[in-house]
């Protein structure tokens, strides 16, 4: 053990560094906390989740709440690397220690680990613990929830992309369906659908602010095929991507790394045209979600106006002509985690059909069902021990799909509160612990360029006070931060009940609406196990 004091911009702080190792077996984890001075310490414990295939690692995230917090290297020099880059050990054999160090037990140790750290190092008993996380870091704080429940106090979970199989293997998705339609839509004509419906959708909720705060009346009331024939324009540009494998440690990438593999470099012709059929016929499928050929549903999709990122076409200047772009957070998913092989990306779509998705999707669900799927609706050890649940979506979420997080709450639900009748009964029993929030027109894990919508703000001090004051939120306070409307405060409807703005004003109700949350609930007929 080393110890060594280091300070941030603003907190002073001990950092203590250590590994342990398992009983039995030959194995080193390396864990890093930050322990506030403690005049500044306010009895609290922090750990804040990563971003995709990666745990955070910065052990400072809970300085600014005066919180003991911690990172770990997860026992496979997590600090170096990103779980996709270990994750098979050769083709064909899936290295299990790391899957499940990051799948959830890396985490969960090193809170318990770190809250007798804490305790001693002041000398406490009283201590609050907490996870904040979004995308995969909002997997890993449901993760803690459902497999680590007694241990915290308040978990912040925002867009989690934890229907693992279903949800990575859904990234390859778009362009199946532009394979199969044998279709590569130019990426202005999509942009202008996407900004279309924008247009056409935003006032459904009441007020016209540039934001679809309600993409169930949207899916309810527009009709894609409207925006056939309208025109599009884009420039030329040229465009360089360092790629998704890209893992600098933060900073500006230096030459040799923007030059590393990986990096690609793409331009894009003027693109001058109108919206035909076929461009409407690959955005109404994308939005229609994954079916099998029986026409079975096998998942969900984003809400309509969504960005369509994963569809993007790339320019051939040799055939003139935009053809199939697999996105490699998609791809990498099949090759090394359904396929395993220690490939980055799918390199076509040959053979491939929609059951072919559905049957990956199945691969990845047996295989990683105790790792990764992180979807266990029961979390009464976490309910039963006090634990507050915040959870939030972007409603325009491109990424990880807004419904996703619909569908994991109505599984606790039924799960959970099945047995009480009332529908108004086990509402009230759910939302005293776990509460979800739709963020309006808001994209992943942040504010959407296309539409200048609220995001929250403060959800660590709205958990805070819930915990230690005991005050329940009742609505998600959220702040406009581009437009017009930049400023505005807004508290959001807690789900299920929906926006609806009083014409042009700046108060708007949270009603319930049947027919809209029919648009939201979901099974999955494809699978013969239940998707929770
Ligand atoms: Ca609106």
């Amino acid at each position: 053990m080393s110890m060594s004091s280091g300070s941030s911009t603003n907190y002073p702080y001990c950092n203590i560094t250590f590994t342990y190792s398992h009983t039995g077996k030959d194995d080193q984890v390396q864990v890093i906390y930050a322990l506030p001075q403690p005049s500044d310490f306010q009895n609290r414990f922090y750990t804040a989740g990563g971003g995709g295939y990666s745990l955070s690692s910065s052990a400072t995230g809970g300085l600014q709440y005066g919180a003991a917090s911690g990172a770990t290297d997860a026992g496979y020099d997590a600090f170096d690397y990103s779980y996709d880059e270990v994750v098979l050990t050769a083709n064909g054999s899936v290295n299990w220690e790391a899957t499940y160090a990051f799948g959830y037990k890396a985490l969960g140790e090193l809170t318990v680990i770190g809250k007798a750290l804490t305790k001693n190092f002041y000398s406490t008993q009283n201590l609050y613990t907490y996870f904040e996380g979004c995308s995969d870091g909002g997997r890993e704080a449901m993760s803690q929830v459902q497999r680590w429940g007694e241990e915290y106090d308040g978990v912040v979970a925002g867009a989690p992309a934890f229907r693992y199989a279903q949800q990575q293997v859904n990234h390859v998705f778009s362009s199946a369906v532009e394979h199969t339609l044998d279709y590569y839509p130019p990426p202005c004509a999509l942009a202008k659908i996407v900004n279309a419906t924008i247009a056409a959708c935003d006032p459904m909720d009441g007020r016209t602010d540039g934001v679809i705060s309600r993409t169930d009346l949207c899916m309810l009331n527009f009709n894609l095929s409207s925006i056939i024939g309208e025109s599009y324009y884009c420039a030329a540009e040229d465009s360089t991507s360092l790629g998704f494998g890209y893992s600098g440690g933060g900073g500006p990438p230096t030459k040799r790394q923007a030059g590393a593999q990986g990096s690609t470099t793409s331009s894009q012709p003027e693109q001058n045209g109108t919206v035909t059929a076929d461009d409407v016929a690959v955005a109404q499928a994308i939005y229609a979600g994954l079916h099998n050929s029986e026409g079975e549903r096998a998942y969900l999709s984003w809400q309509i106006g969504s960005e369509l990122s994963d569809a993007n076409t790339e320019w051939n200047n040799e055939t003139n002509a935009w053809e199939l772009s697999i996105p490699s957070t998609g791809g990498e998913f099949v090759t090394k985690f359904v396929q395993l092989v220690n490939e980055t990306n799918l390199t076509n779509l040959d053979n491939v059909t929609y059951d072919t998705l559905v049957d990956w999707m199945d691969i990845a669900y047996f295989r990683y069902l105790d790792s990764l799927q992180t979807t266990v609706p029961d979390l009464t050890s976490f309910q039963q021990s006090g634990g507050k649940l915040l959870h939030y979506h972007g409603e325009s979420d491109p990424s990880v799909p807004a419904a996703s997080s619909v569908h994991y709450w109505q599984s606790v639900r039924s799960v959970m509160y099945g047995n009480i009748t009332s529908s108004a009964d086990s509402l009230t029993a759910l939302k005293d612990w776990y509460q979800l929030y739709m963020v309006p027109g808001a994209a992943h894990c942040g504010a959407n360029s296309l539409q200048p919508g609220p995001y929250p703000q403060n959800n660590m001090e709205i958990m805070i006070d819930w915990v230690e004051k005991g005050l329940q939120p009742t609505a998600l306070n959220a702040t406009v931060s581009s437009g017009e409307r930049e400023g505005e405060t807004q508290m959001l409807c807690q789900w299920p009940t929906r926006p609806l703005w009083e014409g042009d004003s700046t108060t708007f109700s949270c009603v319930d609406d049947g027919t809209s949350i029919e648009t939201w609930t979901y099974d999955f007929p494809a699978f013969n196990v239940t998707i929770y």
